[in-house]
């Protein structure tokens, strides 16, 4: 057997112990304190083995790898934050039953830390060497937009020569993740007049009328060949019944598969115009991740792991997902991205978020093998 399988194995029961903790400590993004914990309990496990940088709430852990005259870098990719609040465990504690470890944020993506960590502990017990530098980035504000993280994000994949993003693989095979959808979003509000809907119908101009219209023109953008889709999920407006409404604003998401619709679709929404002309139509917006195209680059990186997949006995897929990662950013600056490499589960911000246990060897496995080939 593949001697970091079996390494992987052996060490199966005391990643699930430190996969435990990652899991009892919560972190949602919202939380500053509980991140802190989180973040502090990452660092302890890896003192040993890293060097430790904070970047504000986000971590950097420089890991201490077998093998001399690094050159070039991977930066393996994850977050420490979850979309669960504080207290979720008391509904939804973590637990072991059916061939699964459930709990909140177990799948996305508190697995994929462990595995990382128990992948660098098989390089280093079995004495692998590793040719690049390898630096571990935890941003604590994924699941919120990755805002305060982008920059880091960008700046540590600028110097590598490919990343590793640690998020879950798609469905129960755990395929890897080689496209990504752009994410955005757009507010589109409505301003008309109001007026009293019995006594003065005629003066009013309604905006919730006119939002309605407004709605069904922009339900047009949607192009499921394109891989395009514009979801109005939230509206917005009026005051009472009989009121006829001054106000109306609807929020809808974008999903793009190729960052040339990204500016077209800018242009369509910024050219609405008022049916009502006594309305008036304001948008707010735009991208916030772009998509994750899959470039040769990715395509190579998949192939590698595809290859070393089948040396640990395991078919490896790829996939498309609708939903953005950290993964999108360094994809769009060119840097080969793999994506997906986490656990091999389902719920991820459901209640029945949870991972297969018979799939963590493997998978910690086959990051290891990354790390020493990459
Ligand atoms: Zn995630």
């Amino acid at each position: 057997m593949d001697p970091i399988l079996s390494h992987a194995q052996t060490h199966q029961h005391e990643l699930i112990g430190l996969l435990r903790q990652f899991v009892e400590c919560e972190s949602p993004s919202d939380d500053p304190a509980a991140i802190a914990r989180f973040i502090d309990l990452v660092s302890e496990t890896v003192s040993s083995f890293a060097r430790v940088k904070r970047a504000g709430t986000h971590l950097l852990c420089e890991m201490d790898l077998p093998g001399r005259r690094k050159q070039g870098q991977i930066l393996a990719l994850g977050h420490s934050d979850t979309v669960w609040p504080m207290g979720t465990l008391r509904e939804m504690p973590l637990r072991q039953a059916d061939g699964r470890l459930w709990g909140p944020g177990v799948l996305d993506m508190k697995a994929g830390i462990a595995f990382f960590l128990f992948a660098v502990k098989a390089l280093r017990d079995l004495e692998i060497p590793v040719a690049r530098k390898v630096l571990l980035q935890l941003n604590s504000d994924e699941e919120v937009g990755s805002e305060s993280s982008r920059e880091l994000t960008e700046k540590n994949a600028r110097a590598s020569e490919a990343v590793l993003v640690l998020e879950p693989g798609t469905g129960l095979t755990g395929k890897l993740k080689t496209a990504r959808k752009g994410v955005g979003d757009y507010t589109v509000t409505v301003r008309g007049k109001a007026s009293h809907a019995g006594v003065d119908f005629p003066a009013g101009a309604s905006a919730v009328l006119e939002l309605a219209r407004q709605i069904q023109h922009i339900a047009t953008f949607t192009d499921l060949k394109r891989g395009i889709t514009v979801n109005p999920g939230v509206i917005a407006g009026g005051t009472r019944t009989n009121v006829v409404a001054a106000e109306a604003r609807a929020e809808v998401d974008i999903r793009i598969l190729k960052l040339k619709d990204a500016p077209r679709l800018e242009k369509k929404f910024r050219s609405l115009k008022p049916y009502d002309t006594r309305c008036t139509i304001e948008v707010a917006g735009g991208l916030n991740r772009p998509p994750m195209e899959r470039s040769a680059g990715i395509v190579k990186l998949f192939h590698t792991a595809q290859k070393l997949a089948r040396e640990l006995g395991i078919q490896a897929e790829e996939s498309l997902t609708g939903g953005g990662s950290d993964g999108n950013f360094t994809a769009a600056l060119g840097i080969p991205t793999l994506d997906g490499l986490g656990a091999v589960g389902e719920g991820a911000h459901a209640t029945n978020e949870s991972i297969l246990i018979d799939r963590i060897a493997d998978r910690t496995a086959l990051i290891a093998k990354l790390l020493a080939t990459l």
